[in-house]
């Protein structure tokens, strides 16, 4: 999801923190911002005092061939900003690269098949059904694990979807499952 950070967006990490520990049943969250760590940083700060969520460091990285989505980095990858580069420099920092709504305009398209991802998005809450449906062949042909994405902007797509990943409550582990297809993504 993105924060006020994105400046497309208007949610508060504050809030965003707030509302997940709220949540009876998600207890995680990665805050993926338009090229910026900023929002995801103050939220992991403020998370700190919840024992109980975790928000998963990333960012979403406008390449010069379309949207990134880096998680587990707590900083920015140094530029330029290619697909290639910043996906090396997400799997050099034991992150993970996915190819958010690859099929929409700003997403990666059919070059996802020339790069290294490590999970592509299947299901983003804010992107028609037959662009999901045609992200979820991508990952059926790549044999990578699909993922789910709210890409909520404001308060209203919060929580439209969700990833089941078996993992505890860790940044690494979660990773790992994702890397291993331990998921399962989901409307809500
Ligand atoms: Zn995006």
């Amino acid at each position: 999801m993105h924060t006020k950070y994105s400046r497309d967006a208007s949610q508060q990490p504050k809030t965003v923190v707030e509302k997940l520990n709220a949540h009876p049943t998600l207890n995680t969250i990665a805050i993926t911002d338009h090229n910026t760590i900023q929002g995801n940083l103050e939220a992991q700060k403020l998370a700190k005092t919840y024992p109980d969520i975790l928000i998963i460091p990333g960012v979403e990285i406008s390449a010069e061939e379309g949207e990134i989505i880096i998680l587990g980095v707590t900083e920015l990858p140094p530029k330029p900003w290619n697909a290639e580069n910043i996906i090396d420099f997400a799997k050099a920092n034991n992150g993970l690269a996915v190819a958010p709504h690859p099929y929409r305009g700003v997403g990666i398209g059919d070059m996802a098949r020339q790069l290294h991802f490590d999970a592509i998005e299947i299901l983003n809450g804010i992107t028609e059904p037959s662009l999901n449906k045609q992200a979820e062949a991508l990952a059926r042909t790549m044999g990578l694990p699909g993922v789910a994405g709210s890409d909520a902007h404001d308060d209203k797509d919060l929580w439209n979807v969700c990833t089941e990943v078996r993992a505890s409550l860790e940044t690494d582990d979660i990773l790992k499952a994702i890397k291993k297809g331990r998921v399962r993504s989901f409307s809500i």
